[in-house]
């Protein structure tokens, strides 16, 4: 019998990130394939299951999803669903003995990332967060450019991710979201942060935006600023709201400066430095991302965006939660993250 050397993974839930990125870039991927997906939606499933030559028996809904670990031809459970059911359905996937890909944020709560990594330790499963961006040329030059201090110390990191929301989704619902802009965008401010200074916070201070549409924003916030400290005195200073749109790094070091803008995009990155610009050619992050994935089940070897990741950046959000609603300086002891740091 022929062995397929791709792994086949199985997406759970297909809404837009499946459809537009995940989807396409698995058409892409050298080491995984789409095999199946996982949605409560005959009728979408039957779109996939054309569109993606897909076999019935991989073809699964929420109810029946656990029935997953008797087919070998899935490997790996890519959840791409609303925040607060990534829990559920990362321990799901564990408990049926596949390794997982969980989408940003992790969960939307410390407690929950715990009980995931938990869930995968036991279960023997590798688990892994959809940061892309750790693929992405253009940010893995901003981490050298920071870490490896070409343009000497770091001294201050400006960071903005925001996008305007104007239709009601389930990122403005509380229950499902976890908080607003910070848990879907902020988030990569705070990997930017750690990622260019190569140093782990030790304390946040954060504020709410005021809030311009109290309709619309009732139970997640409309926009927050925070700050980060670093040990070395660093600081980062960041922002991100529903009410406006912003995509930028920008880092002022001793001897220079860089910045990216657009910074998180999908493609269409621009960077310059004080010295010019910077430059490559364009990947397919998602499917960096998930060859990347593959190849740490093949060789058994630990990813570099692992659950882990996942824990320390839901802990930092609950910190700068915390800063805001009470208006304190709130100190973190992040020791335990010391192996996370990438050069
Ligand atoms: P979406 O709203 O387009 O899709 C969500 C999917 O979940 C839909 O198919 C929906 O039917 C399904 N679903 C199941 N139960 C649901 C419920 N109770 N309420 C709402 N939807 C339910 O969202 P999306 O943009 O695809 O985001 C999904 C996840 O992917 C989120 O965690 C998001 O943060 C993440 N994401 C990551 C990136 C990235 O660049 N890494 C980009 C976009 C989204």
């Amino acid at each position: 019998m022929e062995v397929n050397p791709k792994l086949g993974i199985a997406l759970v839930g297909l809404g837009r990130y499946s459809e537009g990125q995940l989807g396409p870039a698995l058409k892409e991927t050298q080491h995984c394939y789409l095999a199946g997906v996982v949605s409560g939606d005959a009728a979408k499933r039957g779109k996939w299951k054309s569109k993606y030559d897909l076999r019935d028996a991989n073809l699964y809904d929420y109810q029946n999803f656990d029935a997953i670990k008797d087919n070998p031809a899935i490997e790996i459970v890519y959840v791409v669903l609303p925040n607060a059911m990534h829990a559920e359905y990362v321990i799901r996937a564990a408990e049926a003995g596949k390794h997982v890909i969980c989408e940003k944020p992790m969960a939307t709560s410390v407690a929950d990332c715990h009980r995931m990594i938990d869930a995968c330790n036991a279960a023997g499963v590798k688990l892994s967060v959809g940061y892309r961006l750790h693929f992405d040329p253009y940010n893995q030059e901003v981490m050298r450019l920071g870490q490896q201090e070409i343009f000497g110390p770091v001294t201050k990191v400006l960071a903005d991710d925001s996008m305007n929301i104007e239709k009601h989704e389930w990122r403005l619902e509380g229950p499902l979201a976890g908080g607003g802009p910070l848990m879907n965008n902020g988030i990569y401010c705070v990997q930017a942060a750690l990622y260019i200074t190569g140093e782990l916070p030790v304390a946040v201070r954060a504020e709410f935006f005021p809030v311009t549409n109290p309709s619309r924003f009732s139970t997640v916030e409309e926009g927050i600023g925070w700050s980060m400290e670093f040990p070395s005195g660093k600081k980062a200073l960041c922002e991100s709201s529903y009410v406006k749109d912003g995509n930028l790094i920008r880092v002022e070091a001793a001897q220079g400066w860089f910045e990216l803008e657009p910074a998180y995009e999908y493609k269409g990155l621009k960077g310059r430095t004080s010295e010019g610009p910077i430059e490559f050619p364009t990947i397919n992050q998602q499917a960096a991302q998930m060859d990347d994935f593959a190849l740490c089940v093949k060789n058994n070897t630990t990813s570099k965006v692992p659950g882990e990741m996942g824990l320390r950046d839901v802990e930092i959000l609950m910190a700068i939660y915390e800063s805001a609603r009470t208006g304190e300086r709130v100190e973190l002891n992040m020791d335990a993250y010391k192996t996370l740091i990438e050069v």
